[in-house]
């Protein structure tokens, strides 16, 4: 298949919904607090579905609040290839962090309209419905599609901004949390998923390069570790007495980090601990009890699982050195998503025909891909983050930046829209 001439985006028009959409639940200058199921939420997705239809795409929204904006394509009954991302943000969070996906997947299945470009496979854009945990479930709305989330899970979670269930803010925001299950998208609608996200990290921009095609999404264990030793006078009990649990827990931070350090390059791997407290928590007490949170990540299951084996070795010593007793309590498990080799080379070559400069990455951050990877191919394209800095008022991502992922995104879903290509 040849593309000669790359698809141009409309910048005038890019840009006036960018600012129309950061304006919708905006938190102070450059944040946006705009969780998913509340009135500003189903205001932006109002929003965006009058532009889907402005386009002449046909739009819906499911029974939890998923929109689609669908593109027909020239076979009949073939399955769609898919792009978009999420329009809720964390609390607050930045104006990027999800729309970027969404109004690049938009604006690229219009261009691709506008200048009349043939494809097989019809052409879909997604905005999921409440990715961030603010919500109350992370991932909600690509969980439910991917059949991952049914109503026992919406009614045991909490969503934060009304205190009711996911289950009963479904319902007040509009759906039908009891249709939950016909949600779900057969395996065989769908060709493949890209999903354009800033990169909530420094490398794109230490690089100077516009374009990051992502290989792996890293999975995470993540839990809890409580040490248990005992309360005492900090006065009267001199150190060589002392079964300080916050102390036995500072220990194990230092020696876990030192470890997740040492991992080869190649696993990407991180460790954070964050959440701590100490028990019973005074100045003049000695803690008899501390609990620290652990999010373990890695691009590889194999090493994550290793690393979690390692560290219940140090807790040993730990528990040994320090008279102090432990347990490690696993929550949650998310497993690698690795990018399929069709839509990555879908996206090398869209980088090479729109003349934008791209290099491959991970990405560190879990994302609706994750779950869509369940029912087809997936791919993840990046633009640079300010500073790496995201779920913060402070996030930022260059507007040419923006054009550029758009104009990627655009050419590579043509591709994958011939039926020629494989996903
Ligand atoms: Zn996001």
């Amino acid at each position: 298949m040849s593309q000669n001439k790359p698809i141009q985006t409309n910048r005038a028009r890019m840009k006036k919904e960018f600012t129309a959409q950061s304006q919708i639940g905006r938190a102070g200058k450059t944040g946006l607090a705009r969780i998913a199921l509340t009135p500003e939420y189903n205001r932006v997705r109002k929003l965006v579905r009058g532009w889907m239809e402005a386009a002449g795409l046909g739009t819906r929204v499911d029974a939890v609040g998923n929109l689609f904006g669908r593109k027909e394509g020239r076979v009949k009954g073939l399955p769609a290839v898919m792009a978009g991302s999420h329009l809720d943000s964390q609390n607050p969070g930045g104006r990027f962090d999800g729309p970027a996906g969404v109004l690049t997947a938009l604006e690229a299945v219009r261009r691709i309209a506008e200048v009349g470009a043939a494809h097989d496979h019809p052409l879909e854009v997604v905005a999921f419905v409440g990715e961030e945990s603010a919500c109350g479930i992370v991932t909600f709305g690509s969980s439910v599609l991917a059949g991952q989330l049914g109503a026992a899970g919406m009614k045991a979670a909490i969503h934060p901004p009304t205190g009711k269930s996911v289950y009963e803010a479904v319902r007040l925001a509009g759906g039908n949390p009891a249709r939950v299950a016909g949600c779900r998208l057969p395996r065989k609608s769908l060709k493949a998923f890209v999903e354009l996200h800033i990169e909530q990290g420094p490398v794109l921009e230490a690089a100077k390069v516009p374009i990051g095609i992502v290989d792996t999404i890293v999975g995470a264990l993540r839990g809890d570790i409580h040490f248990e030793g005992q309360t005492a006078h900090s006065g009267g009990q001199p150190m060589s007495y002392r079964r300080d649990a916050a102390m036995a827990a500072a220990d194990f931070m230092v020696e876990a980090e030192a470890m997740a350090r040492r991992a080869p390059e190649g696993q990407r791997m991180t460790l954070t601990f964050g959440m701590m407290s100490a028990r019973p928590g005074w100045y003049s007490i000695v803690p008899g009890g501390a609990s620290i949170s652990f999010d373990l990540r890695s691009k590889s299951a194999k090493a994550s699982e290793a690393m979690l084996e390692r560290m219940k070795k140090a807790l040993g010593r730990i528990r040994k050195k320090r008279g102090v007793k432990s347990r490690l309590q696993r929550k949650v498990k998310y497993v690698p998503c690795p990018a399929s080799r069709g839509i990555r080379q879908a996206l090398d070559r869209a980088a090479g025909e729109t003349g934008h400069a791209s290099l491959t990455l991970s990405s560190g951050g879990i994302h609706d891909a994750c779950r869509i990877a369940a029912l087809c191919p997936v791919g993840m394209v990046f633009v640079p983050s300010v500073k790496g800095l995201s779920h913060t008022p402070e996030e930022f991502t260059r507007f040419p930046d923006i054009v550029a992922g758009a104009e990627v995104l655009a050419s590579a879903i043509l591709r994958l829209a011939d039926r020629r290509v494989k996903a």
